[in-house]
């Protein structure tokens, strides 16, 4: 049996850097150190259905054929498409972003990635403000309180709160959880809120006007008894907490960046933490899902200049989110073909997109049966990053890592980077005439 130590879990945004993998036979037999996402993930490996080879539906079904047919499908689909939509990225390596984007650029179409479904306003507002940022090593040393809004770490990000906020001993935390206080703000208990020293019930959609009721407190104003369900005592129990600390860390999901007001949502928390620096030393952090979805925004940012959402049609990236994001743009029936890699838009898309999305050609770069692979035209399986192939990936705290391989994949099986390289020479020897 092979013993990996220090392997890195590619699945949520935390990114832990100390599984235990046990691999016997290619057989994936423990992930120690896992949670319960993570352990699922490496699990996977094993499973049945994960399919081996490119299928091409056909009537009702689907049929197998080559990976050089499914690689020239690709790229002839792309080419006869006026508006290509490349979408996902999430859950692969920089590496194999990087040549997706670049594939898009020669194809001129859109690359967009799951960003623009969560913390898309997030990344706007920190373009607004600006962003203080900080990492989840200096949180785990120095933070004695942290807040959690709209964000339920015990389900998402199962071990954050031992790694890095609730349960660790720091540097200066000694005692660990006797050291840190923990404030949770959701519009429902949640878990998370379960084990929290303070919980505050914001009524849906408010989170604004409590992110302002905080900041006019905080700016020598007053407010109403009650703001967003809150009652004012509780307010100001809570920013008294914000005040006093030594160092604070405002954890934020997208319960905050995809309610009512999103990315201004995200403007005022990061002003609120602005104000709080005149007091003590505060921070903030989007909670990202998807083990790589920041490493995209830092590509696709080297490459265009451009966080998510990017338009090539026109030769040149144009940047406009609600006009070059998915979701308007499947909505709208405005891109007609549809290439997805390491996503399930399917599952999680408005019923309108997904409608639009069975109708248009499409294709799908995919380990696992997923809805979207059930609604695609062409589906070609891959190596999964971070367990079959090596790569770098960026954490929540916009640290990069390098996740490693440590088994190899099933026999025949290309990792995404291959797959899209595959596809980007085939455009451009198409494009050649050849
Ligand atoms: S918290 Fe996230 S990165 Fe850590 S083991 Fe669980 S799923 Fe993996």
């Amino acid at each position: 049996m092979e013993k990996h130590t220090d392997v890195i879990c590619p699945f949520c945004g935390t990114l832990c850097d100390d599984i235990e993998v046990h691999v016997e036979k290619g057989r994936v037999m423990e992930a120690l150190n896992a949670c319960k996402l993570g352990n699922a993930k490496f699990m996977s490996m094993n499973k049945k259905h994960r399919h081996l080879v490119p299928m091409v539906r056909e009537g009702d079904g689907f049929v197998e054929t080559t990976i050089e047919d499914a690689v020239e499908r690709v790229a002839r689909m792309l080419l006869d498409a006026k508006r290509p939509l490349l979408y996902g990225w999430a859950t692969t390596e920089c590496e194999a972003q990087s040549v997706g984007i670049e594939l898009a650029e020669e194809v001129g179409g859109v690359v967009d990635s799951c960003a623009s479904v969560c913390h898309g306003p997030s990344v706007l507002a920190i373009q607004d403000v600006g962003f203080p940022s900080v990492t989840l090593g200096e949180v785990k040393n120095r933070a004695d309180l942290d807040i959690y809004w709209g964000s339920n770490p015990m389900h998402a990000h199962p071990r954050h709160m031992s790694r890095y906020s609730r349960y660790p001993r720091g540097y200066f935390r000694e005692r660990g959880q006797q050291d840190r206080t923990v404030i949770v703000i959701d519009v429902r208990r949640t878990d998370t809120a379960g084990i929290a020293d303070k919980f505050l019930q914001v009524s849906p959609g408010d989170d604004y006007e409590l992110v302002n009721a905080f900041r006019t407190l905080l700016n020598d104003g007053d407010i109403p008894d009650e703001v967003a369900g809150v009652a004012k005592k509780d307010i100001e129990g809570a920013l008294e907490l914000m005040k006093t600390c030594q160092f604070g860390m405002l954890f934020f999901g997208v319960g905050l960046t995809m309610s009512p007001g999103k990315h201004r949502n995200i403007d005022n928390a990061i002003s609120l933490v602005i104000d709080l620096n005149k007091y003590t030393k505060f921070s903030l952090m989007p909670m990202r899902g998807h083990y790589n979805v920041t490493g995209f925004s830092e590509v696709l940012t080297w490459q265009s200049g451009f966080p998510f959402g990017v338009d090539y049609t026109r030769g040149y990236p144009q940047y406009n989110p609600g006009e070059t994001t998915s979701v308007e743009l499947l909505s709208r029936g405005e891109v007609d073909a549809v290439f997805v890699v390491g996503s399930d838009p399917a599952a999680n898309f408005p019923k309108k997109a997904v409608e639009h999305l069975a109708k248009i050609p499409s294709a799908v770069i995919e380990p696992h049966e997923t809805p979207t692979t059930y609604l695609c035209d062409l589906k070609i399986p891959s190596a999964i990053a971070g367990i079959e192939v090596a790569g770098t990936a960026y954490r929540m705290d916009n640290v990069p890592i390098r996740v490693r391989k440590i088994m190899d994949p099933p026999a025949g099986l290309y990792s995404d980077r291959e797959i899209l390289k595959m596809i980007l020479e085939k455009v451009r020897e198409i494009k050649n005439g050849a």
